[in-house]
């Protein structure tokens, strides 16, 4: 019977847990899906069963609706099982799936050390909100080493953050040896595992709290907006949870029945979007207009050793640096001239998407300059000759 206990009692591929998982067996009428629940209360048989309810407030037991339902706890087992965590909580963004762990483990007085790469909102809550309550953050050269992050490390360092590749620029992290140091001092490691996805597991590299936007490959139809934070233990779990309950973080369920739908199928179009993205890549790297592409699975990526260390796969996100004789005029006109390609901001999705990064990424740890002007390309399901000879008529048009 394919539902949730099933898929974790045995030990099937991913795959086949990914099919299987959240899923109610015959519970519900035998439908094949989980319903959306929608509901803000939850009515008990009587005081004393309310009361001992309310005890379970962080499991998966339903108080009010502001603790989840049915298809949040459906969606989260799914998401615990790509991420090879224990527990999830599914929140409203990407972004609320960033700032929930960091205010939960930052107080004032606390020092924060963030990649120069990290996702742009998450170094303005950074250097915004969490600064204006007297927490620190050093932003640091993502390709740092054990000793160089170690020697940045201060007794009152409680979150060291990664996010690998790092957003725009693609730098691959070691996070194994971030960890390390980061554990060895006492801080706890958060990390961004948006790109990465199934590719990285997470908590077998050293990670504390995984984070993912939802939004990206497991939608995958740029029509919702998803998050998740991700724990390897019951202690880390209070801690999120509690933090996310405070806030009152919450995803919709209408939202959370959408991610549920786009992630049954996320395997399939992250294979055929991780090889379109490299044949594009790999056409982008033999034109004479390209100084340097930044993917981590071309050989020529300066991490390409440690991508290979540590991913079992890449997705369809990645930069090209244009020769320095280009301006970022240039590159704009190149982005315009594009018909495939849509300008705007997010991935993951089914579609292809390209944006100028050139004037449009804030670094202060003096990271992310490649030489060149920039542009990021996401590669959807298109037919790849097709996107090929969009990005060679655009070409044409540099300059
Ligand atoms: C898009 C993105 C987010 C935020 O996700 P939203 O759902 O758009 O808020 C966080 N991290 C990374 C790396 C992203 O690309």
């Amino acid at each position: 019977m394919p539902d949730d206990a099933a898929s974790k009692a045995k030990n099937y591929g991913f795959a086949t847990r990914l099919s299987h998982a959240g899923r109610p067996g015959t519970h519900v009428h035998g439908f094949v899906n989980p319903a959306v629940h929608r509901g803000s209360t939850v009515l008990f048989p009587d005081c004393q069963a309310r009361k001992d309810g309310a005890k379970h407030r962080f499991e998966q037991y339903m108080t009010y609706g502001t603790q989840g339902g049915p298809t949040h706890y459906a969606f989260e087992n799914v998401i615990a099982e790509i991420e090879g965590g224990t527990r999830s909580l599914i929140v409203g963004t990407g972004l609320a799936a960033v700032a929930v762990p960091l205010l939960a483990y930052l107080k004032a007085g606390d020092h924060c050390l963030m990649p120069d790469s990290a996702y742009g909102p998450a170094r303005n809550l950074c250097e915004g909100l969490l600064k204006g309550w007297g927490i620190t953050t050093t932003f640091y050269d993502p390709c740092i080493n054990e000793a160089g992050i170690a020697a940045l490390i201060r007794p009152n360092t409680k979150v060291v953050y990664t996010e690998s590749p790092g957003s725009h620029t693609f730098e691959v992290q070691d996070v194994p040896a971030i960890a390390r140091a980061a554990h060895a001092r006492g801080a706890k490691v958060l990390m961004d595992n948006t790109w990465g996805i199934h590719h990285f597991r997470p908590f077998e590299k050293g990670v504390d709290v995984s984070i993912q936007a939802l939004t990206k490959y497991v939608g995958g139809h740029s029509d919702v907006l998803l998050g998740s934070v991700t724990v390897n233990n019951d202690a880390d779990w209070q801690v999120v949870r509690g933090a996310a309950s405070q806030l009152g973080q919450y995803a919709s369920p209408d939202d959370v029945w959408l991610g549920l739908r786009g992630v049954r199928t996320m395997l399939v179009r992250l294979k055929r979007q991780e090889a379109s993205g490299l044949e594009v890549a790999r056409w982008l790297e033999t034109r004479s207009e390209v100084k340097q592409v930044l993917h981590p699975a071309l050989p020529s990526h300066p991490q390409h050793a440690l991508f290979r260390r540590d991913f079992t796969g890449a997705c369809s996100l990645f930069g090209v640096v244009f020769q320095p004789r280009y301006t970022v005029e240039d590159v704009a006109r190149f982005v315009d001239s594009l018909a495939l390609f849509g300008i705007g901001a997010s991935w993951g999705g089914y579609e292809s998407l390209a944006i100028l990064t050139t004037g449009n990424v804030t670094r202060t740890a003096g990271t992310g300059e490649f030489g060149g002007p920039m542009a990021r390309i996401h590669v959807g399901l298109e037919e790849p000759a097709d996107l090929i000879a969009d990005l060679g008529q655009a070409l044409a048009r540099l300059g």
